[in-house]
């Protein structure tokens, strides 16, 4: 039966050769491919392929031995089955090779090899005839089921359909089942059922070489017969079900009946019907905009065409079900009441002052005028400073959906835009996807990580975020897979980074930064105590009445076991005490000697433990539920010894070192600065990984200190007094493994080399930051917040900082201000003034006195 209307496979086929079995058209197979012909194959051809054509290949039984498949092409097998490839997966293990997922389509004979290596591609003839998708009525008129092919198929159709009904009808694929006998065209039918039935591979073979209609009934009959009578004589052992013995009746009645097909096919189709009513029905309902209504009804009208064989038909299935589910005007009501707004940020966040008056006059604005396009807000700080949080506590103080969408590392398009829907495997991208898990049309949306976006050669997602941020563009936002366009005006965005520093400049623009800076320690502890441990205690099962963490021991975890600007790992110290007292407590150990509070002495707690032991039951319920107390030597059992300990005064015990302060993305972090001398020829090694302004911040101090030399009575090895004759110097910046750069290192190294050339040693107790300039002036720099708290919780006393930062102080809270001392330098007399005990020697100016801003 040769081809004459309907779908058409293209002439040449590249040929796929599998010892895997029999592809039939209508049936889904995974091939395995391993040999080097198919690899070519795939590479070449499927994984290049751009259109639909490309990924249907001819797929020909190998009949040769697999172990004697040479290089050479073996002798085709003269008929083979055109199939789509559905799926293509790839793996290196055990060894390279890649698995295709396969629907047989028609069947086609080799008419001409055209060329074999490196895969073969033939030319061929079209067997089968590829049905566009005809309705079950036009289908049965084409059949026209006259004279003995109408016989044959009808008996076949009549076996098929006793064999399924043998089958539980409540599982979904025999019921999808039974409905495609229905549908499906009778002479796909042979093909269909001898796939799914128990056939060897040599009777696949021959009903694969079945080409007349005719000999294919003939072929597939019999072994259908076969696998009745299998199911019935395991039907025998059980009581034989009353609705399947109706159905069967129903059948044979209907076989009898002249007009039977019809009614057949028309149960067959309500039941069909009713799936695709539904879906009518839920398109109708969604409420969707008219273009978007316009292109659902014109796919379910291609749906209701299609058989159910169709990969297609899930696809388009799959593309309608997101469309009636997406809140195209399912909405929430803000419920906006400023006064309960600032109570619950309250409740829900200590500290954190300016963000919540900046967050509540946002929401203030909104309330006033709902309309309100952008500014879009960003949350910038280190990790675990609570910036998701905020976002929650905006989403539960508005009354609206929160959803997270995390862009850390996303560097394709296609993840924010969604996949065209002819890719295989497409679906929309990570904002309609939101909108489908939270339900509504205008949830918040949090963007975490904006700066971690990545590039890549599959487009640029922030381009494409743009278009999602845009208050002109996004009320018409068109996801690559949806193909319509669906309004995210009403949706809230708001984004987190960590650094502005990496945040695509056009993205910025669109933005509103806050910032939101580090904790400091008493921050912490009552950020522990207020919401962190209550919160831990809950997640464990734990109530405060067996577990009491004293302030003392917080301070502890935060100074010894944690370093950090947020509170995520104080968070994680606080879950990891929960989990070993929640151990103790299952196990019914409330007191132990080392968590025995003051008030109960350790030989009490023995007994208590000696008595348990001889008479459990009696005892367990008796003694009154002590909390276990939290104290040191727990902690230390529970957490391990301290991680940090280092005190900065151990550092600074030889002449060259100095601590500085930087800021990195994390927090402020304090920074011995080293440096050393050796016999040489004035050469100057850096090392630590610096960037290059940093690099030529120590040029600078170096050419400072050289031409002031004589000012500051700096000497070198031998005496003389340039700094460098005869000396090789060598600067280091510890933790090498990280990258650092920046400017506001300068006077670190000033102070450094000058204690280096002086050999005196540097306070232990001050930390400073600052730019330096080859005159000697020292220019203001960034972060100073971040870095006075680092300098605090390392338990510095003195900060020299650029005079012109001065009014950064204002930032510190008050009570970090009063245990440090503050010294604003706008050159670097004043630098290396404050940095060493009683001035430095050989001043300038020795009447210009630092300006101490001590004490604020
Ligand atoms: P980020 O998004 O900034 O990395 P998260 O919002 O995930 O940080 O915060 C980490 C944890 O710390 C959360 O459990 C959060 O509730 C808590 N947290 C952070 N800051 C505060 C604060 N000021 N008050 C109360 N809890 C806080």
């Amino acid at each position: 039966m040769s081809s004459n209307s309907g779908i058409q496979i293209p002439s040449r086929l590249p040929l796929l050769l599998t010892h895997e079995g029999v592809l039939l058209p209508g049936s889904t197979m995974r091939i395995s491919v391993e040999t080097a012909r198919n690899m070519h194959l795939v590479k070449n051809r499927l994984l290049k392929g751009t259109s639909l054509k490309s990924t249907i290949i001819g797929v020909i039984p190998n009949t040769r031995d697999p172990e004697h498949d040479t290089e050479d092409l073996p002798t085709l097998h003269s008929i083979g089955t055109a199939g789509l490839a559905v799926q293509v997966v790839g793996s290196n293990w055990p060894k390279p090779h890649y698995t295709l997922l396969i629907t047989g389509l028609c069947r086609f004979r080799v008419a001409q090899l055209l060329k074999e290596g490196p895969f073969p591609v033939a030319e061929v003839e079209q067997l089968d005839k590829l049905e566009q998708y005809t309705s079950p009525e036009e289908m049965s008129e084409a059949a026209g089921p006259d004279g003995e092919l109408g016989e044959l198929s009808q008996r076949f159709y009549q076996a098929a359909v006793q064999l399924v009904g043998m089958l539980d009808m409540s599982v979904p694929v025999v019921a999808k089942l039974r409905r495609l006998l229905d549908s499906l065209p009778r002479e796909t039918l042979p093909d269909v059922l001898a796939s799914m039935i128990h056939t060897s591979n040599k009777e696949k073979l021959q009903v694969l070489d079945a080409v007349s209609l005719e000999e294919r009934f003939k072929k597939t009959l019999p072994l259908l017969t076969r696998q009745i009578e299998g199911l019935k004589l395991l039907q025998k052992t059980r009581k034989p079900r009353l609705d399947d013995d109706k159905r069967v009746l129903a059948v044979r009645k209907g076989g009898v009946l002249p007009g039977r097909q019809f009614s057949l096919d028309e149960e067959g189709d309500d039941e069909d019907g009713d799936d695709t009513a539904v879906l009518e029905r839920k398109v109708k309902g969604a409420n969707m905009p008219e273009p978007a209504l316009r292109v659902c009804l014109k796919e379910l009208k291609r749906l209701k065409k299609m058989p159910q064989s169709m990969p297609e038909y899930a696809l388009t299935r799959n593309y309608l079900d997101l469309m009636v589910e997406l809140p195209w005007s399912k909405s929430t009501t803000d419920c906006l009441d400023i006064h309960a707004a600032r109570v619950l940020l309250d409740s829900d966040h200590y500290a954190m002052e300016k963000l919540k008056r900046r967050v509540l006059e946002y929401l203030a604005v909104r309330q006033l005028k709902s309309t309100l396009k952008g500014p879009i807000l960003c949350f910038v700080g280190p990790p675990g400073v609570g910036k998701t949080s905020v976002g929650r506590s905006i989403a539960r103080t508005l009354g609206r959906e929160f959803h997270r969408i995390a862009l850390g590392g996303v560097c394709d398009q296609s993840d924010i835009r969604g996949h065209r829907r002819t890719y295989v495997g497409s679906m929309p991208g990570r904002i309609i996807n939101g909108l489908k898990t939270v339900g509504v049309n205008n949830p918040v949306f949090l963007l975490d990580e904006v700066d971690k976006l990545g590039k890549s050669l599959q487009g640029d997602p922030a381009s494409a975020l743009l278009e999602v941020l845009d208050p002109e563009q996004n009320h018409s936002f068109t996801d690559h897979y949806l193909n319509v366009a669906f309004d995210l005006s009403q949706v809230l965005f708001i984004a987190t980074a960590n650094s502005t520093a990496t945040i695509p400049p056009a993205l910025l623009d669109r933005m509103e930064v806050l910032q939101v800076q580090g904790y400091t320690q008493e921050e912490k502890v009552e950020i522990a105590h207020r919401h962190l441990i209550p919160h831990q205690l809950e997640q464990h099962g734990l109530t405060p009445q067996q577990l009491q963490i004293p302030q003392d021991t917080t301070q502890d975890i935060i100074s010894k076991y944690t370093r950090e600007a947020g509170v995520r790992s104080l968070e994680r110290k606080i879950g990891a005490i929960c989990r070993a007292v929640a151990v103790k407590v299952a196990e019914g150990h409330n007191v132990t000697k080392s968590e025995a509070t003051p008030a109960e002495s350790a030989p009490q707690g023995a007994e208590h433990g000696g008595r348990r032991a001889e008479e459990p039951d009696g005892d367990m319920a008796a003694p009154p539920d002590m909390p276990i107390v939290m104290d040191h030597i727990a902690l230390k059992d529970i957490l391990g010894p301290h991680v940090f300990e280092m005190e900065v005064s151990e550092r600074l015990t030889l002449p060259g070192v100095a601590v500085g302060l930087a800021w990195t993305p994390l927090g402020g972090e304090i920074m011995f600065v080293e440096a050393s001398r050796m016999e040489g020829e004035g050469q100057l090694t850096l090392t630590g990984q610096l960037g290059d302004v940093m690099k030529e911040s120590a040029h600078l101090a170096m050419s400072w200190l050289r031409s002031n030399a004589k000012t500051y009575q700096l000497t070198n090895l031998v005496g003389g007094s340039d700094p460098l004759e005869g000396t090789d110097i060598h600067l280091h910046f510890p933790a090498g493994a990280v990258t650092k750069d920046g400017p506001s290192a300068g006077v670190t190294m000033v102070t450094v080399l000058a204690s280096l050339f002086s050999g005196r040693l540097v306070r232990s107790d001050v930390a400073m930051t600052g730019e330096i300039t080859l005159r000697g002036l020292v220019l203001p720099v960034g972060g100073i917040k971040d870095k006075v708290l680092a300098a605090h919780r390392a338990g510095v006393k003195r900060v020299i900082i650029p005079k012109r930062n001065e009014k950064d102080l204002e930032e510190i809270p008050a009570n970090v201000r009063k245990e440090l001392d503050f010294v604003t330098a706008s050159n670097l007399d004043e630098v290396l003034n404050a940095a060493f005990d009683g001035g430095f020697p050989g001043m300038s100016n020795p009447l210009t006195l630092p300006h101490i801003v001590s004490k604020l």
